[in-house]
């Protein structure tokens, strides 16, 4: 028996089980070795009914004395009894009247749960719902006195089952033969991979309980060690193959580019800014493709710090792409690069859906022949097959929905262009280091001179009136505000476009004087756009709007910013909403308002605004709320699919991994050599669920 036999042969499984293993995706005995306990018992020293106190999470053995399912109205409880020599405790389950077979009188069991007062009686204690295990002959070796490891189910096979299995697949693992090169062991310092998949199944007495239960014993170190390593390593050479990429031109920085670029800025750039773009100027100069992210907070500039880029290009002789996540967007960028460009020889165009037939033909004709310099659209501009005269500059202004399937996409139409990805939702580095791990990363970590902090409020639904109060002095002062109503703007149903379409109205009967504007996804084009540069000019007091105002929208004397059913909105959305407002050197301010009864996490978010301005601090906390899955929100993140790693619980780890693996793919191909047969004949994309991702 060793790690690749088929788990058919594995004693207690047999050809049916295997089967319904196999859909699991359980096949060898390696799978089966990597489902790991989910937790650890101490069943060394068992606590004694009678030490038993409430609040206490603990395992208790004893004799079922009496057991009874009882009905009432539409639950079934099923009850019993058990005492240990010192006491007894009464254990209950809802709903599940087929416990009376195996949970029956005179079992002996095992219950794992949370003590508490027994609602009926006096100073009795009970368990509701514990996890139960019956105690059978074979039990004493396996299932007791030591630290046993507890599984979760897995298909045809019970916690109990597995147990047994794992326990008698002790030899094989311990078996395994050992993958990482000496040197790297030696380096991350772990344990042999034999050893450790030995260990998490059964412990040894060094081994501590906690450190168990915590997956940080020496075998789940090495464990989840070794897969984050293979991941980092999978990511360190896929970076390092596209450094031996040739591109097509190595742009040069020269004194025609130097000089446009003075002509062109408007401000100076903070330092920050030109630290980040001397880190693009060192990529545009070398002989490979660029893939480097730029991680800014709402506000920091990233926009002018790629026009700079596109410039540099463009002085090259080449041509440049600008894409954003929605059109509203791809205008503004449109407006702007065409405002700063102005004074330059150089021609902007956009395309987006309402370009179309022989004005659409015409435009793609000019940027064919070269004659547009920069193309600017939302990610419509890779997928329909533009054509570019001689692409060289790729900007892909990501905020966080734009995904790693579009890079992927600019990759695979053969543009092996340079590519510079925009971030307005800072990522925390553990996702950084993961979703974008293939990436350089520069970091825009400062705000614009003049700024002045944002004063983020609370305020419930019904203090309408001084809300509508602050409305009315921000208008009052010459100054713009946005309310902003939560909606999807891609799929705004329509009862949701009625609601703000009726909230506008209530907000002009509430404000006669003010004039006030409505934006929504329904819109047309050219309404959006309408009612957007009505807003700019400073024409509409008040926008009325729908998320669709969440990315980038850039009006700097709009100071105010309303979003209503706060609660509704994420943490990233609402971080990117107030990012509208401070963009001038006044004060700014933004109200939460918020309807009916918080849920704790929507609270958790409100607080979490209202405390910081810190895009990053905002990052951490999404992260630890929602979950590395669901913080972007998208399947096809770029998260890797791991078996024993966690990316929350073991960020601290990932830093080692990745430096680890970066140090062993620079030092040549020696190492990875014996690493990519590691990985197997699906290689690490597959392994990691990355195919597709690039
Ligand atoms: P974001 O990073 O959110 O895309 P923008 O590029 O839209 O930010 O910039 C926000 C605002 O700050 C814009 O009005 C821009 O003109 C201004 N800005 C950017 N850099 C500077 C600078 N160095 N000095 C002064 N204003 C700047
Ligand atoms: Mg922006």
């Amino acid at each position: 028996m060793d790690l690749a036999s088929s788990v058919q042969f594995v004693k207690g499984i047999g050809p049916r089980k295997a089967e319904e293993l196999a859909a699991c995706g359980i096949r060898t005995v390696e799978d089966l070795l990597f489902h790991l306990p989910m937790r650890y018992e101490d069943r060394t020293q068992l606590v004694r009914i009678a030490d038993l106190r409430p609040g206490m999470k603990v395992a208790v053995t004893g004799t079922i004395t009496v057991a009874g399912l009882r009905r009432a109205r539409r639950v079934s409880i099923y009850e019993v009894r058990i005492d240990d020599e010192t006491g007894r405790l009464k254990a209950l389950w809802f709903n599940q009247p087929f416990l009376k077979e195996s949970l029956a009188r005179g079992a002996r069991v095992t219950l794992f749960g949370e003590v508490a007062p027994d609602s009926y009686g006096g100073r009795q204690l009970m368990m509701s719902s514990p996890q139960h295990e019956v105690l059978d002959e074979e039990a004493a070796a396996v299932h007791t006195g030591r630290v046993v490891p507890v599984y979760e189910k897995l298909g045809p096979l019970t916690g109990k089952m597995l147990r047994r299995i794992l326990t008698g697949l002790a030899p094989a693992a311990a078996a395994a033969p050992e993958t990482l090169p000496e040197d790297v062991r030696a380096a991350l310092g772990v344990i042999g991979r034999g050893e450790a998949l030995r260990r998490v199944h059964v412990p040894d007495e060094a081994d501590a309980l906690d450190a168990l239960n915590a997956f940080r014993s020496p075998g789940h170190f090495r464990l989840i060690l070794e897969e984050l390593f293979l991941f980092q390593v999978g990511l360190a050479l896929k970076h390092e193959a596209r450094r031996e990429r040739p591109k097509r031109t190595a742009f040069a920085v020269n004194e025609s580019a130097r000089e446009a670029v003075k002509r062109i800025l408007p401000f100076r750039l903070t330092e920050a800014q030109k630290r980040v773009l001397r880190e693009i100027a060192a990529d545009l100069q070398c002989p490979h493709p660029m893939n480097r992210l730029v991680q800014g907070d709402v506000g920091s500039g990233k926009t002018v710090v790629a026009l700079l880029a596109m410039v540099v290009v463009l002085e090259n002789g080449a041509q440049a792409a600008f894409m954003a996540p929605t059109e509203i967007l791809a205008e503004q960028h449109f407006l702007t690069l065409r405002r700063l460009l102005a004074r330059c020889a150089y021609q902007v165009e956009i395309f987006t859906s309402a370009t179309k037939g022989a004005e659409r033909a015409r435009a793609a004709e000019r940027l064919a022949s070269g004659e547009t310099h920069i193309a600017v659209g939302t990610h419509a501009l890779i997928q329909e097959g533009v054509k570019f005269h001689r692409l060289g500059l790729a900007v892909v202004d990501e905020q966080h929905r734009f995904g790693v399937l579009q890079r992927d996409e600019l990759r695979r139409k053969g543009l092996d262009v340079d590519v510079l990805v925009m971030t307005a939702t800072p990522i925390p580095r553990t996702l950084a280091l993961t979703a974008y791990g293939d990436l350089d990363v520069s970091l825009l970590d400062e705000r614009p001179p003049g700024r002045t902090p944002i004063v983020t409020r609370h305020r419930p639904a019904s203090d309408r009136r001084a809300i509508v109060e602050t409305v009315r002095d921000a208008v009052a002062n010459r100054r713009q505000a946005y309310i902003v109503y939560p909606l999807v703007e891609e799929s705004e149903k329509l009862e949701d476009v009625r609601a703000a379409t009726s909230m506008a109205a209530e907000w002009a009967q509430a404000l006669p004087e003010v004039r006030i504007g409505l934006l929504h996804g329904r819109m047309k084009s050219a309404e959006k756009d309408a009612v957007m540069a009505a807003f700019h000019r400073g024409e509409i007091d008040v926008l009325v709007s729908t998320t669709v105002v969440e990315v980038g929208v850039d009006v700097p004397n709009a100071t105010l910013m309303v979003i209503e059913h706060a609660e509704r909105f994420g943490l990233s959305q609402l971080h990117q909403l107030r990012g509208r407002v401070g963009r001038g050197a006044a004060a700014s301010s933004c109200l939460l308002v918020t309807h009916g009864h918080l849920s704790a996490e929507a609270r958790a978010r409100i607080d979490t605004i209202v405390r910081t301005e810190d895009g990053f601090a905002i990052a951490e906390k999404d992260l630890e709320l929602r979950g590395p899955g669901d913080f972007f929100g998208t399947r096809q993140s770029g998260l890797p699919l791991l078996r024993v790693a966690d990316l929350m619980r073991d960020r601290d780890l990932l830093e080692d991994a990745r430096r680890e693996a970066f140090a062993l793919v620079r030092r040549g191909a020696e190492g990875t050599a014996s690493l990519r047969g590691l990985l197997g004949e699906e290689g690490w994309e597959r392994r990691f669920g990355l195919a597709r991702v690039g």
